[in-house]
Order: C-alpha cells, then sequence, then structure tokens
C-alpha cells in the first residue's frame, strides 16, 4: 500500500509540470488572440493620414506628422482598426501582443 502511495506521489510530481506548462500556453494563446492594443512603427510611417481617414477614433497624428494610436494604443473599433492596418501603404500599424 505504501509502495503504491509513493509511486502515485511520484506521478503526481511528473504531471504537475506538464499540466503547468499545458495551462501556461493556453492562458498565453487566449491573451494574444484577443489582443486590444495597436501602434504605430514611427520609423515607417510617412504621414499620408490614411488611418486617421479610416479611424480617427484610434488614430491621430502628432506633432512630426507621425501617425499614433489614440487612447494609450488601446483599440476602440476593432472592425476600422483593421481597415486602417490593410489600408496603410507602408504597413506601419501592428496589433500588442
Ligand atoms: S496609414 Fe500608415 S503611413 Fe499613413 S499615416 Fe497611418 S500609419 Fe502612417
Amino acid at each position: 500500500m505504501k509502495k503504491k502511495l509513493n509511486l502515485l506521489k511520484n506521478e503526481k510530481r511528473k504531471i504537475l509540470p506538464v499540466a503547468f506548462t499545458v495551462v501556461l500556453t493556453f492562458i498565453t494563446i487566449a491573451g494574444i488572440a484577443s489582443s486590444n492594443y495597436g501602434y504605430v512603427d514611427k520609423y515607417f510611417c510617412i504621414g499620408c493620414m490614411t488611418c486617421v481617414d479610416v479611424d480617427s477614433e484610434d488614430f491621430q497624428m502628432n506633432d512630426n506628422s507621425i501617425a499614433f494610436v489614440r487612447h494609450n494604443g488601446e483599440i476602440r473599433d476593432a472592425d476600422l482598426f483593421e481597415i486602417a492596418k490593410e489600408s496603410c501603404p507602408m504597413d506601419a500599424i501592428h496589433y500588442t501582443f
């Protein structure tokens, strides 16, 4: 009986790290899939204002005519943000993961 209990304890020691890794991976993937933040790569932005025209709730131009994501990067309109992202001629708009 004592031998069986020891075997069971050993199995638990093996399973726990695996279970922890699986749960951590799931949480990470879920977080990536539901990212609500974005940013403009200022080194690629040419200041064409397309993103602002498409989604003025999420994009604004700074004093140097470079776009940035308003509200500290939090996306307010996911659909328009995606359209603006696809419309950017420099592929300068990205999601934050
Ligand atoms: S669409 Fe792209 S290149 Fe044009 S202002 Fe926006 S981020 Fe910059």
